[in-house]
């Protein structure tokens, strides 16, 4: 992680950062846990959203900072529930057309959801947090012969930002 304040020649407010570096950081989980807003998905006009970076705002997500913030200051590693798992492969569904969604009860705890259509092998979803490693190869495999269903991982990020890359990156995977 770099520091740096971009005034030219420094306005000294990176040195009085990395001095005060846990109180700034604490503050700093506060905020990102904390926007005004009730409706804020990880970004808005009341926390991370300016006319300054409008050109990223798509890829702004201050949950991503609080998961970093909470693995430094607390030790705790990023994790998604089931619950988060499903809700974030649910919302590929709308572009998974002739595929359909089984229900929670029915998918593997490998998965957060599973696709199934007619000629094809079922496809399980496994979201992972961006800040974990991927599985490797010998893991992914493991898991398609233990349930039969085709493992296809991506990040929460891409699951909730850009469900549309999800769905047509994994198309051409199946090509
Ligand atoms: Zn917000």
């Amino acid at each position: 992680m770099f520091i740096y304040d971009d005034v030219p020649g420094g306005a000294g407010y990176a040195r009085a950062i990395q001095d005060n570096l846990e109180e700034i950081a604490r503050l700093a989980l506060h905020v990102g846990k904390n926007c005004p807003n009730q409706d804020c998905s990880g970004a808005c006009y009341h926390c991370l959203l300016g006319y300054r970076n409008q050109q990223i705002h798509n890829l702004l997500d201050r949950r991503l900072a609080v998961s970093v913030l909470e693995y430094l200051l607390e030790n705790r590693c990023p994790s998604l529930s089931r619950q988060d798992a499903f809700n974030m492969a649910l919302g590929l569904e709308a572009y998974m057309r002739n595929w359909e969604i089984t229900g929670p009860d029915e998918c593997p705890e490998q998965f957060g959801a599973v696709f199934k259509t007619y000629n094809d092998s079922p496809i399980g979803i496994r979201p992972i947090h961006p800040l974990s490693t991927r599985p490797k190869l010998d893991v992914i495999d493991r898991i398609r012969e233990a349930t039969g269903i085709l493992p296809k991982i991506y990040t929460s990020f891409d699951l909730l930002r850009r469900p549309f890359w999800v769905a047509n990156h994994l198309f051409r995977s199946l090509r």
